[in-house]
């Protein structure tokens, strides 16, 4: 079994959803983890769920933080480096859906938001985390991107594009730092069930044009089985991994 034994993970949007399950698995494993997210109580609660069952005293602790906003990413990486001294591993998961509209009928403000937290979002906290990666020699990154990171019909224009980037984030880390013991990797989840759409208004019109979402017929994913593929890549197992762009979506992507 993978072990994280006294190593450090950050996760962002680990309040809930791939996060939450990212979060509880790398502290399962033997890990210490910071919970970020946006929303206090949600960063807060899964931070006392693992710390309510860590044998060896707390295991993780939250911080409140908008990935978009380069002051809160700051403070982020500071507590995690005030709390545990480092940062071995980073999750970029944190992400936000558009409103499947066509490209047309896009808000610019829908658009300018998406690409906020889900491409420049990441790009921050990647970012703020390498230098410590950097000064320990070694590290992993895992962003959590989407299938609509590799293909044009899985969501809104906003959102594929925002994913795209995320792609490409991960090969220009993957490729800058392999010479420095730095390894970025991504996995591109298939529909996962989370609270990712709570509260969210779809277009008709777009959402009609998007393709099949699932390749298996109605089932959806555990965002466990998201967590499983995300701490391969994290650990020393995937040693050699680096730049893979991996979907997590039980064929989709396949057909
Ligand atoms: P979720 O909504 O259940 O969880 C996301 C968490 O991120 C929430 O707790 C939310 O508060 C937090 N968050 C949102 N914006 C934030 C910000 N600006 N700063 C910090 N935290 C923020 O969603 P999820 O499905 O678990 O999504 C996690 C990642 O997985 C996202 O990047 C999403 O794009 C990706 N993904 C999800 C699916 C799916 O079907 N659920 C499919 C492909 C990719």
């Amino acid at each position: 079994m993978t072990t994280f034994d006294d190593r450090v993970a950050l996760v962002t949007g680990a309040g809930s959803g791939i996060g939450r399950a990212i979060a509880i698995a790398f502290a399962a494993a033997g890990g210490r983890v910071v919970v970020g997210d946006l929303d206090p109580e949600r960063a807060a609660q899964t931070a006392k769920e693992i710390n309510g069952s860590a044998p060896d005293g707390p295991a993780a602790v939250a911080v409140t933080a908008d990935i978009a906003d380069e002051a809160a990413v700051a403070a982020l990486v500071r507590t995690a480096i005030d709390t545990y001294g480092r940062i071995d591993v980073l999750f970029n998961n944190a992400g936000i859906i558009d409103t499947m509209a066509l490209p047309a009928e896009i808000p610019p403000e829908l658009w300018e938001r998406v690409l906020r937290v889900n491409l420049t979002g990441t790009f921050l906290v990647t970012r703020a985390v390498l230098p410590h990666l950097l000064r320990q020699g070694r590290g992993s990154i895992v962003n959590i991107a989407s299938e609509a990171g590799i293909r044009g019909g899985a969501a809104g224009a906003a959102y594929t594009a925002s994913k795209h980037g995320v792609v490409g984030l991960t090969k220009s880390v993957a490729w800058a730092h392999a010479k420095d013991g730095i390894r970025c990797n991504a996995i591109l989840p298939g529909a996962t069930l989370t609270n990712i759409a709570d509260g969210a208004t779809f277009d008709q019109a777009g959402a009609a044009r998007l393709s099949p979402v699932l390749a298996l017929g109605d089932q959806l994913a555990q965002p466990e089985q998201m967590a499983d593929a995300a701490l391969f890549l994290a650990s020393d197992a995937a040693s050699f991994v680096n730049g893979a762009i991996v979907p997590v979506d039980g064929g989709w992507s396949a057909g």
